[in-house]
Formats: structure tokens, C-alpha cells, sequence
């Protein structure tokens, strides 16, 4: 890594240059896509698939309630309106029945255009793609997979990055494979929505450099943020996301029947961002935090505030924004310690703090 760095700073390309293509052709190559192009973090790498489409204020884009705020913020900077759908308590992703229910509805209301779905891979797992592509194609709107937690994750033999008509990633230090700082990454299969995000995430550049066709962003890759991630591709590949799994079915057969673990469904495979357990109520969740903070173990609530409940959101219609799955889990989720290098010792007084507690 040291030298994977320093050989970037005597390089000085320090902006794109030769290590962020060589990072996208390996990253394209690991997910199976024919294009990735590297960008400033996986909020923009979402906004770069919306301009792409050129998603604006009149459409509808249909999010996920119980995300990150990034996945709703992109819509409302392009001018369109988000649309919530509510998720599955078992997987923690976008249900599909209310995601088709959402969609009627806002049809039938005729104020807005439906134009995509933004289904996320949240906590690691992906989205269950099968339904929600063939909802996509029957409603004809765009897919965008949000992969920022779904980096490494399979439905079968496919990995996340080739679900969406577009699919955009993170590299914040906390995702599944992280850079010393901001990063992300967009992969699609179509070269001229490739082409496009390739211009806008460099001002709108045409192919004279200083002739602008569109009005873009400087969303560029660093140098040594794509060193970085280069070596860390190979440690995933080679253990870090078997090694995650073990610790996450380690999680699973210490804590079933004391808390509700979460669910893999047969044939996906998850990059476990987080390993989300669920309580009774908020209260037995403040103080199993706290006796888990008392012994030094660190937890977090992903995510305490649904979007469809966000402040900057609130001049949405609540109505038509009901997620009550979304609003219990919000109360009772409890994200634990997970990484790959989780010693099995450290994981035992997890574990048997929780047991104490239940
Ligand atoms: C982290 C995250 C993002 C945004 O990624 P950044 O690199 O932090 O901009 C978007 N969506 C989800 C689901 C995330 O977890």
C-alpha cells in the first residue's frame, strides 16, 4: 500500500492520469460490465447516471425509504421529485409490491412522469433485481442500481454493478472495498450513456477539452485514491470478502433466537457493509447499545430518520409517501462491529454482551 502510494506522488499525475484507467479496466473486469468510469464519490456517481438519462423536475423516481440520504438527495438535485417505497423487514430492500403500488398510484395522481427506480444493495445484499427488472421494463422506466453498500455482493453468478441499467458505487472508506477518502464509480454495459457520464464527470468536456457541450462536474477520481483501490480489489478478491461472510455466519449462529438476524435469500450472497440485527423496541435497543458501550463495543443505527420522515424532504406529500415498515425498522435496527479482520475473541464478547443483555 506505502508503495503503491508513493509511486503515485513521484509519478505526479495526480488527477486520472494512467492508475484511474488502469483501476477502471480491473474494476469493469471483477464486476463483468463493459464500462467503469471512476468518479468523486457514489453520490456523484448516482447524479452522473441521472444526468446520463437526463432526469428532471416532472419525473419520478422511485427510492427506497430505508437508505442512505445520498440515494434520495441525487433526485431532488436534478429538479425530480422522489417517490418512497417501503421495504422488506427480512432483507431490508425495496419491496416490490409497494414499489408497484407507488408507481400506480403516481400514474393514476397524473402530476408527475415515472422515469426510473433507484433500488439499493443496502447493508451488503442486493436488491431482489429479478422483480424489480421485470417491473422496471413493464412500466419502461430506467433501473439504477445504488451499490455503494453492494460492492462484491451476487444474485447467482452475477454481481452487484450489472443489475441496473446503470449501477453506481462508493468507495468512502467504510464500503466494502474503501479508498483513503472519497471515491465511487459508475459501471453500465451501454456505451453511450458510458459516454456521456464519462463527459459530464469532467465539466460537460466534448472531445476538444476546453469545448464544453454540456454543463457538467468536476467529479475526477484521484491518482492515489485509485492506487489505493487497486491493491485493495486484490485483498477482497484474494480473502476479505470470504472472510467477511465467516464472521457474518459466525454473528448469525451465536445470535439466532436472541435477536432477529438478518436473512440471505437463497442464491444471493451478501459484502455485509453492516450486520443488522433487530430488537423489540427502541428501549431494549438503547440499552443493549449501551452495555455494548460499556464494554467498548462500538454499534450505530443505520438508519434512525427514513427519508419519506427527513426534514429536507418535508415538502413531499406524507400521504403518498407511507413506508411503515420503514418507520418500525428505523426504531429496532442495531448495526454490530463487522469487517473481515474481526477476531473470532472480539466477536465472543459481542456476542455474549448481547446474551447478557436478552
Ligand atoms: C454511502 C452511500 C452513498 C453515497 O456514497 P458517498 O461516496 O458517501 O457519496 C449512496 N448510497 C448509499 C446506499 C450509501 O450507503
Amino acid at each position: 500500500m506505502d508503495q503503491a502510494i508513493l509511486n503515485v506522488v513521484a509519478s505526479s499525475a495526480y488527477v486520472l492520469g494512467p492508475k484511474v484507467k488502469e483501476m477502471e479496466q480491473a474494476f469493469a473486469e471483477y464486476v463483468g460490465v463493459k464500462h467503469c468510469i471512476g468518479c468523486a464519490s457514489g453520490t456523484d456517481a448516482l447524479l452522473l447516471a441521472l444526468k446520463a438519462w437526463d432526469v428532471k423536475a416532472g419525473d419520478a423516481v422511485f427510492v427506497p425509504s430505508f437508505t442512505f440520504f445520498a440515494s434520495a438527495e441525487v433526485v431532488a438535485i436534478q429538479g425530480a421529485t422522489p417517490v418512497f417505497v417501503d421495504v422488506d423487514p427480512e432483507t431490508f430492500n425495496m419491496d416490490v409490491r409497494d414499489l408497484i403500488y407507488k408507481i400506480e398510484h403516481t400514474v393514476k395522481a397524473g402530476q408527475l412522469k415515472p422515469k426510473a427506480i433507484i433500488a439499493v444493495d443496502l447493508f451488503g445484499l442486493p436488491a431482489d433485481f429479478k422483480l424489480i427488472s421485470e417491473v422496471a421494463k413493464r412500466y419502461g422506466l430506467y433501473l439504477l442500481e445504488d451499490a455503494a453498500q453492494g460492492f462484491g455482493g451476487r444474485i447467482g453468478d452475477r454481481k452487484a454493478g450489472t443489475f441496473g441499467d446503470i449501477a453506481a458505487t462508493s468507495f468512502f472508506p467504510a464500503k466494502p472495498v474503501g479508498c483513503y477518502g472519497d471515491g465511487g464509480a459508475v459501471f453500465t454495459n451501454n456505451d453511450e450513456w458510458a459516454a456521456l457520464m464519462d463527459s459530464y464527470h469532467v465539466h460537460g468536456k466534448g472531445s476538444d477539452r476546453y469545448d464544453n457541450v454540456r454543463i457538467g462536474l468536476n467529479s475526477r477520481l484521484d491518482s492515489i485514491q485509485a492506487a489505493i483501490l487497486l491493491v485493495k480489489l486484490k485483498a477482497f478478491k484474494e480473502h476479505e470478502l470470504v472472510d467477511v461472510n465467516k464472521v457474518a455466519e459466525r454473528y448469525t449462529e451465536k445470535l439466532k433466537g436472541v435477536v432477529k438476524t438478518p436473512e440471505v435469500p437463497q442464491g444471493f450472497y451478501s459484502s455485509w457493509a453492516q450486520y443488522t440485527i433487530q430488537v423489540a423496541n427502541k428501549e431494549v435497543r438503547s440499552k443493549l447499545q449501551e452495555a455494548l458501550k460499556a464494554e467498548d463495543i462500538p454499534t450505530a443505527i443505520y438508519y434512525p430518520i427514513p427519508m419519506h420522515r427527513q426534514t429536507a424532504f418535508s415538502y413531499l406529500d406524507p400521504k403518498t409517501n407511507q413506508c411503515p415498515v420503514t418507520d418500525r425498522l428505523a426504531d429496532t435496527v442495531l448495526s454490530l462491529p463487522i469487517h473481515p479482520y474481526l477476531s473470532e475473541e472480539d466477536q465472543d464478547l459481542i456476542c455474549r454482551t448481547i446474551h447478557s443483555q436478552l
